[in-house]
């Protein structure tokens, strides 16, 4: 494992350094680091331009074939961009799910005139994604999802429900995982789409989260045509389609090492202001959970290098991205845990800038769930990492409508939600 830079890799980090100088103005900057959250118009504007200037500069879809619009760089540079966006506190680029998860999707799965249609536009923000999986009685257990897709003339019209969906408030188009066919087996049965958000019987109800913001969305389809050429994948092969979202879903939201928000250098900094104020027996427990916050994040900040390493040798990372997600939200937590404690009661009243603490902790709970729970990541790594013995999956071989029958939430407990995140082979390749 190496944490240095190659001389190529120094070289192309301080041209990036340069640009994000060059352009600062035109950049939304942010204090917490946190993903691009388009609360308002106004904030989804200054996010689709700030998006828009760093495409323009390079700086986005950097791995990306030249014909996509990308700049045929390599995983490893696409990773330093990543880490000095997060240096110059620029925030996640709004178009995160598109560029993370939706793109690499299209790009492996869809046709020349799709990449055509929608690939550069993603890039520079003109057209935001999101991804339409998750369902309420589907999200660990992806696999077992009712938003139906039935073939009528030239194309197909969809009913059903999705949620949880991250930007479909602002989002233009998304990839739809739907059930073609009932009698199938359940991953046998599903067809992927994009589509248009903006069409006829498309419905976005926005959900508020306990940190006060509304990134996410329940989402209702009623009779919504989409024509058949935005179809991605041949029909039934949507489960083949949804592992290369599912695969790229892993690595983007792990995090890569990175703090998520709060770093232990400024944990540590709000110590030495605190600690000297408390009593001595306090002294030594703030003392000891310093310590563990900080053991958390090098095991965090190494593992991201292990993710790293497996980047710049060519690959995409496999256990590493399951493993990295665990460590990163882990750190997370005992960081910003500690931090809201030392502020002790003006952690109630902290506005603005100093209420970071608090928002992290806020927000932590919906990251340790967000492209699979941590459950289902232990899961992961117990099974392809460890080698333990795999969950039963008794309905694996039936066809779907004989399990619907049942009825919605019969069985769950006796039959182990068949994670789909966990079925996804490439995640652990
Ligand atoms: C912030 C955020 C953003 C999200 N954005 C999107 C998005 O853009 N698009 C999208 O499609 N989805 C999105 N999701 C949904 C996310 O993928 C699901 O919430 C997640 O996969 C868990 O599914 P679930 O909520 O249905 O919980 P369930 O799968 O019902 O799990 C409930 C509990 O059971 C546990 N559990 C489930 N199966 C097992 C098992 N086999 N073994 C042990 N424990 C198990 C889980 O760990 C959890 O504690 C987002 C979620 C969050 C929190």
């Amino acid at each position: 494992m190496d944490f240095e830079d190659t001389p190529e890799e120094a070289e192309y980090r301080a041209h990036v350094r340069a640009l994000l100088e060059e352009h600062s103005a035109e950049l939304v900057h942010m204090d917490t680091g946190e993903e691009g959250a388009a609360e308002g118009p106004e904030q989804e504007l200054a996010l689709r331009r700030t998006q828009r200037v760093l495409a323009e500069a390079g700086l986005v879809g950097v791995a990306w074939a030249r014909e996509h619009g990308g700049r045929a760089g390599t995983l490893a540079q696409q990773s330093i961009v990543h880490q000095e966006l997060a240096r110059a506190r620029v925030p996640g680029l709004i178009n995160h799910i598109g560029l993370g998860m939706c793109a690499p999707t299209v790009i492996a799965h869809g046709t020349p005139a799709q990449h055509e249609k929608y690939l550069q536009r993603l890039l520079r923000a003109d057209d935001v994604w999101c991804q339409l999986f998750s369902e309420p009685a589907s999200g660990s257990d992806l696999a077992a999802l009712r938003t139906t897709a039935v073939r009528e003339g030239d194309g197909w019209v969809v009913n059903g429900q999705k949620v949880w969906t991250t930007l479909a408030h602002v989002a233009d188009f998304g990839i739809l995982l739907t059930r073609t066919d009932p009698a199938k087996p359940k991953h046998a049965g599903l067809t992927m789409f994009v589509v248009d958000m903006h069409a006829p019987g498309v419905e976005v109800r926005p959900l508020k989260q306990m940190g006060g913001q509304s990134n996410f969305n329940e989402v209702f389809f009623t009779d919504v045509h989409i024509p058949d050429t935005e179809r991605l994948g041949e029909p039934g092969e949507g489960w083949r389609v949804a592992l290369t979202t599912l695969l790229n879903e892993r690595v983007a939201v792990g995090g890569g090492g990175t703090d998520l928000g709060l770093s232990v250098e400024s944990l540590a900094r709000l110590a030495a202001e605190r600690v000297p104020g408390l009593s001595p027996e306090r002294q030594v427990l703030a003392r000891q959970a310093l310590g563990r916050a900080a053991v958390a994040a090098l095991a965090n900040r190494y593992t991201g290098y292990r993710r790293y390493t497996a980047i710049s040798q060519g690959g995409l990372p496999g256990p590493e991205a399951s493993a990295g997600k665990l460590a990163g939200t882990a750190s997370a937590k005992l960081i910003a845990d500690l931090g809201v404690r030392l502020q002790g009661d003006d952690a109630v009243f902290l506005s603005g800038a100093d209420d970071r603490w608090q928002r992290t902790m806020a927000t932590l709970p919906g990251l340790a769930i967000a492209g699979g729970t941590d459950e289902v990541l232990r899961n992961i790594v117990g099974e392809r990492v460890l080698g333990l013995p795999p969950e039963p999956r008794e309905d694996k071989h039936r066809p779907f409508n004989e399990k619907a029958a049942a009825g919605p939430g019969t069985g769950r407990a006796a039959e182990p939600a068949n994670t789909a995140r966990t079925d996804a082979p490439g995640a652990m390749a």
